[in-house]
């Protein structure tokens, strides 16, 4: 029998149109003769539509989004879970959710409550990803290297705006990198050469979350690895991103198709156990599940973790499939081991 699949995309997130491009994509590869695919669209508004099952690839984002059915968030458990007895409607759900409100842990706490099997990360792995002040955190506990950074609260930057600037400015040296907490895709993130760069950096972090994360600027190369697994991770080959632009924003990952993506990376040996030894190591501090796309800094041997993404691209541009094809798994195998690494983790769970 057919497995019924939920695809869940779009979100209330600012990585709303990525989620769709992902979920687009996602179609292309799943295999319809193996699964039944039922779309579930989240608007930007966080209304909830469940469009009629796709029995081929969508050609364009705009097939994907419908218009509302559910509006009102009681109604959420009885859209999910079949009318007449109960039992899920559903065999997996895909949450290709992006940022906030998606890869975060919200969704993840919805289908745990709902004891449906999802693909990826769970309530906690999700959340802690997510929070790159958490995430920094941990992984410092766990001893992985990475840059200096300092944090603060709206509430703080609204209040004491000289101590946050001394505090920034005291434990980094320019250029620093200026993010928003919680978010990916590069939104929100800019890097700031002086200190009225760093003002306006910080209050545009801040339109888009109540935390900022100032980070030590550092000239490396960037590159990424994916993991997949739950209990046993494997990690793919790696890969290197040279953008054209002054770093790796938004644009230069969606939308002006310059940056170049080496797959492999040319990386020594050395470099390149360090950083798989670091990406398992990311992994299990987080307790993760399903899958992970891990961000390296390399400047000669010495490698930083930048962060990880627990619900990566998978954009035609993204590295998290990418890294897998170069790794001898094709796109559809990548979405039959995902699928099953859900239903495993479920049954582990029960
Ligand atoms: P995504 O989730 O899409 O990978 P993100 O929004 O979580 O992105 P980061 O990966 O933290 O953001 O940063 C985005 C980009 O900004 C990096 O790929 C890199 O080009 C640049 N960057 C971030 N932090 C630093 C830093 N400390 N030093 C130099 N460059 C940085
Ligand atoms: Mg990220
Ligand atoms: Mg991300
Ligand atoms: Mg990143």
């Amino acid at each position: 029998m057919k497995k019924r699949i939920g695809l869940l995309y779009g979100g209330k997130s600012a990585e709303h149109e990525v989620s769709l491009i992902t979920a687009t994509a996602v179609t292309k590869a799943i295999d319809f003769d193996k699964y039944e695919v039922i779309p579930i669209y989240i608007t930007l508004e966080g209304e909830w539509c469940r469009g009629p099952q796709l029995t081929k690839p969508a050609e364009s984002v705009d097939e994907l989004k419908f218009t509302k059915n559910v509006s009102n968030p009681n109604y959420i458990l009885e859209f999910i879970l079949d009318e007449n007895d109960k039992q899920a409607k559903f065999d997996v759900i895909f949450p290709l959710l992006h940022g906030t409100y998606g890869e975060d842990g919200t969704v993840q706490g919805l289908l745990e409550l709902l004891n449906l099997p999802y693909v990826g990360n769970g309530v906690l792995s999700s959340a802690a990803g997510m929070d790159k002040v958490i995430m920094k955190q941990l992984f410092s506990v766990a001893g992985l290297n990475q840059v200096p950074y300092v944090y603060f609260i709206r509430y703080e930057w609204d209040h004491q705006k000289e101590a946050m600037i001394s505090k920034c400015e005291e434990t980094l040296t320019y250029p620093m990198f200026v993010k928003p907490a919680n978010l990916g895709s590069s939104v929100g993130i800019s890097k700031a050469s002086n200190r009225e760069e760093l003002e306006k950096a910080i209050n545009i972090a801040f339109k888009y979350d109540r935390k900022v994360v100032v980070e030590q600027g550092i000239e490396a190369r960037e590159i990424e690895m994916a993991v997949l697994g739950n209990n046993e991770p494997k990690v793919s080959v790696a890969g290197e991103i040279k953008p054209t632009t002054e770093f790796y924003d938004y644009e230069s990952k969606y939308k002006d198709g310059s940056t170049k993506l080496i797959i492999p990376a040319d990386i020594s040996p050395q470099v390149e156990a360090k950083m798989k030894d670091m990406a398992i190591r990311a992994f299990k501090t987080l307790d993760c599940a399903g899958l992970v796309r891990t961000d390296f800094f390399v400047r000669g041997d010495e490698v930083f973790i930048n962060e990880v993404n627990t619900m990566p691209g998978f954009t035609p541009y993204s590295m998290y499939p990418l890294l897998w094809q170069k790794s001898g798994l094709s796109y559809p195998e990548l979405i039959d081991n995902l699928i099953e690494l859900a239903i495993e983790r479920h049954k582990e769970k029960q």
